[in-house]
């Protein structure tokens, strides 16, 4: 009887594998279509001037309009295009996109574009941002690339970050304090901006230690310290009397298709009472 269970529940069990190899590459396929098809859209959010209480900039964010299930957010699909391969062409489109929508905008607020390290690795990337921002029409000075401390590996990452500086692109650290590196990448990686993760950002009033040291230690670098998720007047008070220049959250506006970039502009532009 045990012998027939166990031979019972390893068939169960390939099926089951079976399902979800099949889930997987279905999933694939609709979402390479996807890239092809136009399915994904780009929603841009604020990067704001906490003094001025203006945007300095916009990041992209992107969305799957998805046939079936709706607007899918880049957890429901992101993790799936970088272990399939597919964040290559799709980091693609969105950085040609993006280039795009931002030469249109104006005031000429800046363009901050995710990146992956799958991106960073291939060895025409350096050449596609100058071709995006050639075809856009996008000054280089105007665009942020923003990597995460993972993606911070070795030589030849470094090498291609300093191929982009020359271009004139400014590079930022994603999600900084999240990542399982030593911060002695900061020697070996040029970076212009530390955008600071939002676990920090929301410990902005308790006298935070940690979020003081990062702070001082971004200041020290000569970084632009940017902290992510603000979503409190009283934190973007205390992120501006620590110090930072810029900030982001759903305080100053959630990222909104670009049609509708103009009405947060205004909103985000007006004086804040405090
Ligand atoms: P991220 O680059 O750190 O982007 C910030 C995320 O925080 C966005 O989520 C944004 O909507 C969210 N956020 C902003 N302000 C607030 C706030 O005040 N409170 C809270 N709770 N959240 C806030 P989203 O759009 O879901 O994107 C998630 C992640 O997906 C991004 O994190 C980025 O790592 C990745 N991603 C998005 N677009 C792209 C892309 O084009 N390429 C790549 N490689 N990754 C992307
Ligand atoms: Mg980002
Ligand atoms: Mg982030
Ligand atoms: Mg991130």
């Amino acid at each position: 009887a045990a012998k027939a269970a166990g031979t019972n529940r390893c068939a169960l069990f390939t099926e089951d594998m079976h399902t979800h190899a099949v889930e997987r590459l279905d999933r694939r396929e609709q979402l390479e279509r996807a890239i092809e098809n136009e399915e994904l859209v780009l929603h841009y959010q604020p990067i704001v001037d906490l003094d001025l209480g203006r945007v300095a900039g916009f990041e992209a964010l992107v969305r799957w309009e998805h046939p079936a299930r709706g607007l899918l957010g880049p957890g429901e699909f992101i993790p799936l295009a970088e272990e399939t391969g597919l964040i290559v062409p799709l980091g693609r489109w969105v950085l040609r996109e993006a280039a795009r929508d931002a030469a249109r905008w104006a005031g000429a607020p800046y363009l901050s574009v995710n990146v992956a390290g799958a991106q960073l690795e291939q060895p025409g990337f350096v050449e596609e941002v100058a071709c995006a921002l050639a075809d856009g029409g996008l000054d280089a000075a105007r665009l942020v690339l923003e990597v995460t401390e993972s993606s911070l590996v070795g030589d030849l990452e470094a090498e291609r970050l300093q191929a982009l500086r020359r271009l004139g692109v400014r590079l930022a650290i994603d999600d900084f304090g999240t990542g399982y590196s030593s911060l002695s990448y900061l020697r070996r990686f040029p970076m212009d901006v530390l955008k600071i993760d939002r676990s920090f950002t929301r410990d902005a009033c308790d006298d935070s230690g940690l979020l003081q040291a990062i702070v001082a230690m971004g200041e020290s670098l000569g970084l632009v310290l940017i902290p992510e998720g603000i979503e409190e007047p009283e934190q973007a008070d205390a992120l501006r009397a620590l110090g930072c220049r810029l900030g982001q959250g759903y305080l100053f506006g959630r990222p909104v298709p670009a049609e509708e970039l103009v009405g947060i502009a205004v909103r985000v532009s007006a004086p804040t009472a405090s």
